[in-house]
């Protein structure tokens, strides 16, 4: 059923999406030794994900990196134990091999039907835990991997980086802020630990407007409930081919067509809204002059120049070259605003609106 909020993890649930899966399960199937999936938040990347490791038959472990405390061993450690409890949860046919492994390594704990890793210098050495694992042919897959940042991050480079050079494993990472992801990996940087690897990119993009058209109508069609054209249309202009807002209209519109985009938009707002609040307090320093881009981009300001000038108006002086690009940069890297054929656009229609009003 497409109108579920979880990340789909069988095929009959996703929409279209075929050629990426296609790409995905094949360097699974040839075993790249890193995979990344990228593309703004909600458009399906867990989804696709988990389909992907599912119909690979891959036992996996997803570690889910969304908000980790980038200085916290604990909050690592923790993801990581989440990520191998539900693995046993869900392989009962290799529960007993894995759990017989596991419990030679020290710092885990095996009790009853759970698996407790420590950490800290008495802890589970997390190379150790990975390389046993590569014995099951065990998939590491690390969702929103951009979040780890400050020691975590390192840490987390450092060993994946180590996994790809020297073992067999496969290592997955998804990433929605998509600039801060490859910061993640280095790309770019010579000094980083996995700078020069190659790896696998699928990156997902909108639906277009009539795949969302299909996808709204195939999805109320699954639940038997009719839905006139004209109120599908009008969601599809407003919610611009991302399926996560499709899926909230869907499943608003089946209790309440008439009131379902108004509902959607409420409460779509109020969680982009948190999310680029988020960002703010990473970036505190320059709250109002994000806000102000952002602003001046929704209002029509899409080339550099515009986005300047608007700033200068704002603030009644002159505005450096630099601090400009700093600002379109950083808000490029996490995928706020786009940069196509030199003009910038909000990604998300929804925070598009918010800085319209
Ligand atoms: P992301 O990881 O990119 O933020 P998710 O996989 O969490 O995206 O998906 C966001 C929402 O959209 C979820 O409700 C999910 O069920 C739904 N979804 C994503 N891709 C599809 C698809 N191809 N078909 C149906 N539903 C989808």
């Amino acid at each position: 059923m497409y109108f579920d909020p979880r990340p789909k993890t069988k095929r009959e649930d996703l929409f279209d999406r075929e050629r990426e899966l296609e790409e995905f399960i094949t360097a699974l199937e040839s075993r790249r030794p890193l995979t990344v999936i990228t593309g703004i938040r909600r458009l399906g990347k867990t989804s696709l994900l988990l389909v992907g490791l599912n119909e690979a038959n891959a036992p996996y472990i997803l570690v889910d990196m969304r908000d980790v405390n980038p200085s916290s061993e604990f909050d690592l450690y923790k993801r990581i134990e989440a990520g191998l409890n539900r693995l046993i949860r869900e392989r009962k046919d290799i529960k007993t091999k894995i759990k017989e492994i596991l419990s030679h390594i020290s710092g885990i704990q095996i009790l009853g039907s759970g698996i407790y890793l420590s950490w800290g210098e008495r802890g589970v050495d997390l190379l150790e835990l990975f390389e046993t694992l590569e014995r099951l042919d065990v998939v590491i897959a690390f969702d929103e991997v951009q979040y780890a940042k400050g020691p975590i991050g390192r840490k987390l480079t450092g060993l994946i980086a180590h996994l790809y050079d020297y073992t067999e494993l496969r290592i997955v990472v998804t990433g929605s802020e998509v600039g801060l992801l490859y910061d993640f990996l280095g790309i770019e940087d010579p000094n980083a630990p996995l700078f020069g690897r190659y790896f696998e990119e699928i990156t997902l993009s909108r639906f277009s407007e009539e795949q969302s058209r299909e996808f709204l109508r195939i999805g109320f069609e699954q639940c038997n409930v009719n839905v006139a054209d004209e109120t599908i249309g009008e969601a599809v202009r407003a919610l611009d081919g991302i399926v996560g807002w499709l899926v909230l209209f869907g499943m608003s519109a089946l209790k309440n067509p008439e009131r379902a985009l108004e509902a959607t938009l409420k409460k779509a707002t109020l969680l982009a809204k948190s999310e680029f609040e988020e960002f703010l307090k990473r970036h505190e320093f320059a709250r109002k002059r994000y806000i102000a881009v952002m602003r001046a981009v929704a209002l029509g300001n899409k080339r550099w120049s515009e986005i300047k000038e608007f700033l200068e108006r704002r603030e009644k002086k002159s505005i450096s070259d630099s601090v400009v690009h700093r600002l379109l940069t950083n808000l490029v890297k996490s995928s706020f605003l786009e940069k196509v054929r030199g003009e910038y656009r909000i990604s998300d229609p929804i925070l598009e609106m918010v800085f319209k009003q």
